[in-house]
């Protein structure tokens, strides 16, 4: 065992952005993946030359903020990567109620707004005026328990007026927002329920979400999700960071309530002087460390906090270029199923309208995607799970095929990816691809530290309801300053 060797379990950007923290501040990390590639979710496949996106659609912090300066410290973005803006969010049909864009620029959306439903000007200003102050919400650079009263006040000075907003509306959802705002036009109350409040969204996360779409600060990176992961790997490994690929851990060893190491599959123990664990949170804590380690706030989220509904993703690769007005557009339609799940929407999206990375020239990449409960695949028998992605191909094609007459015959290459994938390749539980949904106060966090346990930290996404790529590689730079702070290191991030 030397100084300052640390163990992180999991290859996804949580891990990898804390090997990188590690290297620079001069510890030695070793990253434990049980795959042959780093990324976790943040990942892509190649299948005939398609190359077939699971993750990256949007990016909180692409122009600037704290998340900003992760990105670049941590090689996420550089100077060649090419940003894309979006200037709708998507498109919405719904064989009711008719069409409905949600545009990314707040003036252009509130012009549509008025335009749809004049009689609403005024509740349609406010929101969109609570919106735009949404951009100003930051976080803070230093993780909790480390920040001073300076921290605070610079952090209530840079949100200014959007302060009182974040107090007001901190502890509701995204109904009593609507409530409040009193639309009276029922098309346009139809969409804004069906954009976020079936999906009991806490109304702060929808406010801000916009405001960042507004100010250009949460675009797509050209390459997508393997690229954004490759170039993370290789700053990590330049570092003289280690993967260790196909490790995959079982067990945290520990000897008087002190993580000394990890056991892996094949019974092999590595010890190190600290383990941060950046895999799936519940295979760490009820698996790994088998329940020992457990306040009440961690047994009542992974008892009772609701969690994001897995997808399936049905992605084409089609022998022809195929023009779409919206990246992503979602219909909504009663009494549908694909396979053998109840569905109330689905995304098609497409995904070479913006970026070349994903097709051979002249070929287009399309993606089906839609809810599908955990316990619908948790339940099916394994004998009966090739019949359901075979019902899954033939429905999500005649959906296709509705939507682009004569494309069955130009398609090449068909692969569906379900929730029982999402948890073979990830681990993550119950394929829940950001955890927790957001519908409490965003700032009900877990904590990284676990009560009694030494020498160890938890990082990613399951630490923050609403998950995502942000907020997991910030915990990885926190634990990192953590550990610096305990070991009287200096902390760097350049
Ligand atoms: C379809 C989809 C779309 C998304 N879109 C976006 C988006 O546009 N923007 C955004 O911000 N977020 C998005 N997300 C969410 C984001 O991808 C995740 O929240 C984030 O990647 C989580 O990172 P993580 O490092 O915490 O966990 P993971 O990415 O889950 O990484 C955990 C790693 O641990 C490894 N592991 C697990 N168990 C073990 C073990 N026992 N031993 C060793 N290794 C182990 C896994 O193989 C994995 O590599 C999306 C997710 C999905 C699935």
């Amino acid at each position: 065992m030397k100084n300052n060797d640390i163990l992180i379990i999991g290859g996804g950007i949580a891990g990898m952005t804390a090997g990188i923290y590690a290297k620079k501040s001069g510890m030695q990390a070793t990253i434990l993946e049980m795959h042959e590639n780093p990324g976790g979710q943040l990942t892509a496949w190649e299948r005939n030359g398609y190359l077939f996106d699971y993750c990256l659609h949007w990016l909180v912090g692409t122009d600037h903020g704290t998340y900003h300066d992760i990105w670049r410290e941590t090689n996420a973005i550089t100077d060649d990567v090419q940003i894309i803006n979006h200037r709708t969010y998507a498109k919405m049909v719904d064989e009711k109620h008719g069409e409905f864009i949600v545009y990314n620029n707040l003036d252009e959306w509130e012009e549509y707004l008025i335009n749809l439903a004049p009689e609403d000007k005024k509740s349609i200003e406010k929101m969109c005026r609570l919106m735009r102050k949404g951009n100003r919400l930051d976080q803070f650079e230093n993780p909790p328990g480390m920040r001073s009263v300076l921290d605070y006040f610079s952090s209530f000075l840079h949100i200014g007026s959007f302060f009182p907003i974040l107090i007001k509306y901190g502890k509701r959802n995204c109904q009593e927002l609507l409530e409040e705002l009193g639309f009276n036009n029922q098309r346009l109350l139809y969409f804004l329920n069906r954009l976020f409040v079936g999906r009991d969204f806490s109304a702060i996360s929808f406010i801000v979400m916009f405001g960042w779409f507004h100010a250009k600060n949460a675009g797509y990176l050209l390459g997508g999700s393997s690229a954004m992961t490759r170039r993370m790997a290789e700053k990590f490994s330049s570092l003289g960071g280690q993967f260790r690929f196909k490790s995959k851990v079982t067990e945290i060893v520990v000897e008087n309530d002190t993580a000394i190491g990890v056991k892996l599959e094949n019974d092999e123990i590595i010890y190190a002087d600290h383990v941060i664990g950046a895999c799936d949170g519940h295979t760490l804590l009820f698996d790994m460390l088998k329940g020992n380690y457990l306040d009440d706030k961690i047994k009542k989220a992974y008892a009772d906090w609701p969690l994001f509904t897995p997808i399936v993703m049905v992605s084409f690769g089609i022998n022809d270029v195929i023009e779409s007005e919206n990246h992503i557009t979602s219909y909504f339609k009663e009494g549908l199923s694909i396979g053998s799940t109840k569905i109330e929407s689905y995304n098609i999206m497409n995904r070479s309208s913006y970026d070349p990375a994903f097709a051979p020239e002249g070929k287009t990449v399309l993606l089906c995607q839609f809810e599908s409960p955990w316990s619908h695949w948790e339940n099916l028998e394994a004998t009966a799970y090739p019949d359901e992605k075979e019902a899954i191909r033939k429905d999500t094609v005649n959906l296709l095929e509705k939507h682009y007459p004569g494309i069955t015959e130009k398609i090449e290459v068909i692969d569906i990816a379900t929730p029982l994938t999402t948890a073979r390749y990830t681990g993550v539980w119950q394929g829940s691809y950001e955890g927790f949904l957001p519908t409490l106060d965003i700032t009900n966090e877990l904590p990284m530290k676990l009560p009694r346990l030494k020498n160890f930290t938890m990082i990613g996404q399951w630490l923050y309801p609403g998950g995502g790529l942000p907020p997991s590689a910030q915990s990885g730079k926190w634990a990192i300053k953590m550990l610096c702070e305990e070991k009287k290191l200096a902390f760097k991030s350049v």
